[in-house]
């Protein structure tokens, strides 16, 4: 069997959580293998609508095995609550559906009180955050001030370990902001509360996955935010602490020559954008709040109005090379039915120059939008399901996108529940004989 991952190609918040819960029904294992709890995938199926953070999508589907990589924001309290949340609603969790890495490394209290003190230092200039603490979690993995999910299985060492950071983290505390610092007995609590219920779920998951590609389960890998948040080549430094490219997946997931065969890059029929940052394509006034409320783009995790854009076929391109997706799943598209002509950027102006590459990320706040306009269908599309029986203009709207991004778009959504998707079959032999001929 294949592997694939699932991808954001923008800033986030695309569909991946609704693609995964529908591809997950073709796969054995499902992993997550960056970031944290700071975003959240929405997933609508039969057994209800739920919000993940830090689970896999894959948690709803019998038999599926779902792993949390070596390169997650591992933050035992959050995964805890949110594994209640989802046991409550009667779907069960054990270490046979959920796997975490022992080479993880926890997020402790300390890194959410640290993101939410330093947003407040930079005041204006903040980068908006979600506080969840994954900053300065990934800063001080990258100075090794952190602890690794495997440690609990070693106590004294563990207890040491955890000392010496403590330690040190409660001169930041206290030196760097004046903050409440943790006593030993405090953290000892948080450890006892939250990180020995996860002690049956760890063990060396990257050996287990490279063991499983070889007998040849599929796994599918989920990525968290988009192309454009990625902390190597996104919009830094607006971007997110860890990798979202698939370039990661070999590290994140601890698998050494990993063989991804697909790669969905998922796009949205507009742009959203949570958070600080340059937006080119972003729009204002009434016709963004409209395109908000018919979208309902409001955060997973925090609640935030989303930030709405046109359609940004310079970012999208980007995405698309930086992720080396050979496919789109294009998610949304039912919500451009209201509009009589939907308007896409299709190029930027940068210093009187057009482009359409996406530029070094310095020249972005002068960077300004060429906006174009398409013709709207105007009739709901929610209940089709085949290519041929969408409205003309939405299928010219979809082949503009696939010929702007240079990829083929496979998967149409049309609405957030898993059969509200139209498959195109045998599009991407089709875009490869009409591209290569
Ligand atoms: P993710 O983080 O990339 O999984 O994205 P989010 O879950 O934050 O945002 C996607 C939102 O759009 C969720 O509320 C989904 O239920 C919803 N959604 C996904 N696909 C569609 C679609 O095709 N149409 C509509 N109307 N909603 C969708």
């Amino acid at each position: 069997m294949s592997n694939r991952a699932i991808v954001g190609i923008n800033w986030g918040d695309e569909g991946k959580g609704r693609m995964v819960d529908l591809m997950t029904e073709s796969y054995d294992i499902v992993v997550r293998y960056q970031g944290g709890g700071n975003a959240g995938h929405t997933v609508v199926n039969e057994k209800g609508k739920f919000a993940l953070h830090l689970l896999p999508s894959g948690i709803f589907r019998d038999g599926a095995v779902n792993v949390l990589g070596d390169g997650v924001a591992l933050d035992p309290e959050n995964l805890y609550v949110e594994m209640e949340d989802i046991r409550s609603k009667g779907i069960s969790i054990t270490p046979d559906s959920l796997k975490i890495s022992s080479w993880a490394s926890l997020l402790f209290p300390w890194h959410r009180d640290l993101d939410a003190l330093e947003e407040a230092r930079l005041a204006d200039g903040k980068y908006g955050s979600t506080k969840q603490g994954i900053a300065p979690f990934y800063a001080d993995r990258s100075r090794k001030k952190t602890i690794l999910a495997g440690e609990l299985f070693y106590p004294e060492a563990f207890r040491k370990h955890l000392r010496q950071i403590l330690e040190w983290e409660n001169l930041t505390l206290e030196k760097e902001y004046g903050a409440k610092t943790y006593s030993e007995e405090e953290v000892d609590k948080w450890v006892s509360d939250y990180c020995e219920p996860m002690k049956p779920f760890i063990c060396d998951t990257g050996k287990y996955l490279l063991a499983a590609q070889k007998e040849g389960k599929s796994i599918l890998f989920e990525a968290q935010l988009g192309a454009l948040r990625d902390l190597d080549r996104g919009i830094w430094p607006f971007t997110t602490s860890s990798n979202t490219t698939t370039s990661y997946i070999a590290i994140g997931a601890g698998m050494p020559g990993v063989v991804i065969d697909d790669v969905t890059g998922v796009v949205k029929a507009y742009s959203t954008c949570v958070g600080e940052g340059p937006f080119v394509s972003e729009m204002s006034g009434p016709e963004a709040e409209k395109l908000r409320e018919e979208g309902a783009e409001y955060g997973a995790k925090t609640g935030r109005a989303r930030r709405i854009g046109a359609y940004d076929c310079v970012a999208t391109r980007h995405g698309v090379i930086r992720q080396a997706a050979t496919e789109i799943a294009l998610t949304k598209l039912d919500v451009l039915s209201y509009m009589d002509r939907i308007p896409v950027c299709t190029a930027y102006k940068v210093d009187g120059e057009l482009t359409d590459e996406f530029p070094f990320p310095s020249a972005l706040d002068s960077a300004e939008p060429v906006i174009e306009y398409l013709e709207g269908w105007k009739c709901d599309i929610s209940s089709v399901r085949n290519w041929e029986d969408l409205p003309k203009e939405a299928r010219d709207y979809v082949s503009f996108i696939e010929e702007s991004a240079g990829c083929p778009v496979v998967y149409v959504s049309v609405g957030p529940e898993r059969d509200s998707i139209i498959i195109r079959e045998n599009r991407k032999e089709e875009w490869l004989s009409e591209h290569n001929s």
